[in-house]
């Protein structure tokens, strides 16, 4: 993973053996290295003037450089239940969406009910509240999938690893009191997989114990599916980083129609990835299943999801849609969720219902940065209606 010529990457993406060769070239001991990214992810700090353990020449030396990012936090909206989406301005104009979402227990549901794929969390009710953060690894996304805004313009342009990074540390900068960062879902703009490399290295960055110190059990990677990508991440992180992947459909015909992307991983190619990703004991594969009215939420769906998945370590997340202007369909009604929610659980699988978080700021699944930049991004669906027959 780590590159010859580190002043190539961003000081907020250079791993510390990426620094200890910065550090070498700078006449500088190996250990300064760690010292240095200790500052900028485990301190937050990126004035080289506060790192109080460096030498003077050396602090004057990394002032040449510009530490951090040139990135500025256009809005940040808050919805009552507390959930707040913050638009990042990255270079070249790039509006970029992450949200934060603190993971207060209302009695009726569960740990896993509250957001897709949340790794297990240990069960203390005092503690400090747990905010997962929603990251974006794209501008736009070239998937094409017909009930997300987030792809409409298709794919602007891959955010770098220091972009993804400097999302996790503008939460940071924007947690209250009480609260503390736990968990990263991507699951914003973009399709991990297909920005693998920066992908990559945000999360190694992140996961530095020397630096943020995330845990990768807690950081979830959202797919379409895109098969090398999973068996990469697999054998990357040994199976450590959680997988959840985006299937809404139990068939080849109707997922390739929601799913373009389906055409070229089609369900079997899913299926055995999954069933190769090395998966520790007694963690599961989450599948995400958006919930659209008479597209794919009947019955016979759920017969057929249930055979897909049988024999895999899986839970389920139902998403009902959230409203995307220009489709011509909709979520599905609650009735037919808990339909559909019942018929897997009496199937003996692990599902839930994932409670609506954020609408109120846009900051639902697949509405990120459309209001932003709606005059651009929106344009109408162009494709046959998905729940037109054949
Ligand atoms: N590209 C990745 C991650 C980004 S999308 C992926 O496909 O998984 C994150 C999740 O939000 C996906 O499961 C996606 O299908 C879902 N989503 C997108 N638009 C949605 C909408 N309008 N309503 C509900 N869920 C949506």
């Amino acid at each position: 993973m780590s590159v010859d010529r580190p002043e190539g990457v961003h000081p907020l993406a250079r791993l510390p053996e990426e620094w200890e060769l910065v550090m070498a070239r700078a006449g500088q001991p190996k250990y300064r290295a760690r010292q240095v990214f200790r500052w900028l992810h485990a301190h937050g700090t990126l004035t080289p003037e506060a790192m109080s353990d460096l030498p003077r020449p050396l602090r004057a030396r990394l002032a040449e450089q510009d530490l951090a990012l040139d990135a500025e936090v256009s809005t940040v909206r808050r919805a009552p239940d507390g959930t707040r989406k913050l638009l990042l301005r990255l270079p070249g104009d790039a509006l970029v969406e992450c949200v934060m979402i603190p993971m207060t227990k209302l009695p009726e549901q569960s740990d896993d009910a509250d957001l897709a794929a949340v790794p297990e969390d240990d069960d203390d009710d005092d503690g400090p509240t747990r905010v997962t953060v929603c990251l974006s690894t794209q501008h736009g996304c070239a998937m094409g999938c017909v009930f997300c805004a987030s792809g409409r313009a298709g794919l602007l342009r891959g955010l770098s690893a220091a972009e993804i990074v400097e999302q996790v540390r503008v939460a940071r900068a924007h947690l209250e009191p009480g609260e503390q960062l736990r968990n990263l879902v991507l699951m914003g703009m973009g399709e991990p997989l297909h920005h693998y490399d920066e992908t990559a290295r945000a999360l190694r960055v992140l996961t530095h114990p020397d630096g943020m110190d995330l845990s990768l059990r807690r950081i979830t990677v959202s797919t379409v599916g895109l098969v090398p990508g999973i068996d990469k991440l697999g054998r990357d992180f040994g199976g450590k980083v959680g997988l959840a992947v985006s299937l809404h459909a139990p068939t080849d015909e109707l997922r390739t129609r929601i799913v373009p992307m389906n055409a070229r991983h089609g369900l079997a190619e899913i299926m055995a990835a999954l069933r190769r990703y090395p998966l520790p004991r007694r963690r599961r594969i989450t599948l995400e299943y958006t919930l659209m009215q008479d597209v794919n939420d009947a019955a016979e769906h759920a017969r057929a999801l249930i055979d897909l998945v049988r024999g895999l370590r899986v839970k389920i997340n139902l998403i009902p849609m959230n409203p995307v202007p220009g489709a011509d369909f909709g979520g599905s009604s609650p009735e037919r969720v808990l339909a559909f929610q019942a018929a897997l659980r009496r199937a003996g699988l692990s599902c839930f219902v994932r409670v609506r978080r954020g609408d109120a700021v846009e900051g639902a699944c697949g509405q990120l940065a459309l209001g932003a930049e709606a005059g651009t991004l929106v344009r109408s669906i162009g494709r046959k209606p998905v729940n037109s027959k054949g």
